[in-house]
C-alpha cells in the first residue's frame, strides 16, 4: 500500500505515518528526517537544504524529487510505504506520479490530517525533538516521561529551529501557498481521505484505519 501523508506542518502526519508504516509493515519515509540526517551528517545535501529549512522555506524540487524517487525503489519499499512530508508542492506531485507511472503503480490513499492554524501554532510552541534519534513529542499532548529527556534513547530533547514561533507562521504560510493545492489535485484523482487531525492521537489514527477500510 502506498500512502501519502497531507497537512500543515504539526498537523501530526509524522506521528500517524508512523504509526500506519508500523500496523502495514511498510517503510515510513519522512523527507524532513532525510534532511535532518543529512544535515546532522554535513553531507551536501544537508549544506545546501539547511538554509532554506532554518527560515522555514521548502527545500526546492529538484533537491527533493530524485531522492524520494530513489528511496522508493529500494527493495524494502516494494510492498509500499507511507511518504511523510513528500509531496509538498504541485510539480513534486507530478514527479511521483510519473515515476510510479513508468512501473504501472499508483499512490492509494493521500490522508489529509485537518487541523486549524490556531491550533497548529499552540502545539507547535510545544514541539520537542530528539537530536539523536528523531522521536518527537509535546510538552503537553505527548510527553517524555522525564521532562526533556528522550524515552527511546536518553538523549537531551530540544525545539528544533523550524518549530520556533516566528518559522511555524513562515512555514504555515508557505503550506497554505505550496501544499495546500495538492488536496485538490489528488481530490481530482479520488484518492483523498480527510481526518479531523484536532482529535487526540488515538482517534486520529482510528479513524484513519477506517476511512482506508481496515
Ligand atoms: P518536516 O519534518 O516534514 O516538517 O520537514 C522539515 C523541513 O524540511 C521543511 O520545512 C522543509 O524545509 C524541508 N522539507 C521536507 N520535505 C520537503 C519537501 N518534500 N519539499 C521541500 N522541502 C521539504
Amino acid at each position: 500500500m502506498k500512502v501519502i501523508m497531507l497537512g500543515a506542518p504539526g498537523a501530526g502526519k509524522g506521528t500517524q505515518a508512523k504509526r500506519l508504516a508500523q500496523e502495514f509493515s511498510i517503510p515510513h519515509i519522512s523527507t524532513g528526517d532525510i534532511f535532518r540526517a543529512n544535515i546532522k551528517g554535513g553531507t551536501e545535501l544537508g549544506k545546501k537544504a539547511q538554509g532554506y529549512m532554518d527560515a522555514g522555506q521548502l527545500v526546492p524540487d529538484e533537491l527533493v524529487c530524485d531522492l524520494v524517487v530513489d528511496r522508493i525503489a529500494q527493495e524494502d519499499a516494494r510492498n509500499g510505504y507511507v511518504l511523510d512530508g513528500f509531496p509538498r508542492t504541485i510539480p513534486q506531485a507530478e514527479a511521483l506520479e510519473a515515476a510510479l507511472k513508468k512501473k504501472g503503480e499508483n499512490v492509494d490513499y493521500a490522508v489529509n490530517i485537518d487541523v486549524p492554524d490556531e491550533a497548529i501554532v499552540d502545539r507547535m510552541s510545544g514541539r520537542r525533538a530528539c537530536t539523536n534519534c528523531g522521536a518527537t513529542y509535546h510538552i503537553v499532548y505527548n510527553a517524555p516521561k522525564i521532562a526533556d529527556v528522550c524515552d527511546v534513547c536518553g538523549n537531551k530533547l530540544i525545539i528544533r529551529d523550524d518549530d520556533k514561533p516566528e518559522t511555524v507562521l513562515n512555514r504555515l504560510s508557505v503550506y497554505h501557498k505550496q501544499t495546500q493545492p495538492l488536496i485538490d489535485y489528488y481530490e481530482e484523482r479520488g484518492l483523498v481521505v480527510n481526518v479531523d487531525g484536532t482529535k487526540d492521537m488515538d482517534a486520529v489514527f482510528a479513524e484513519i484505519l477506517e476511512k482506508i477500510g481496515k
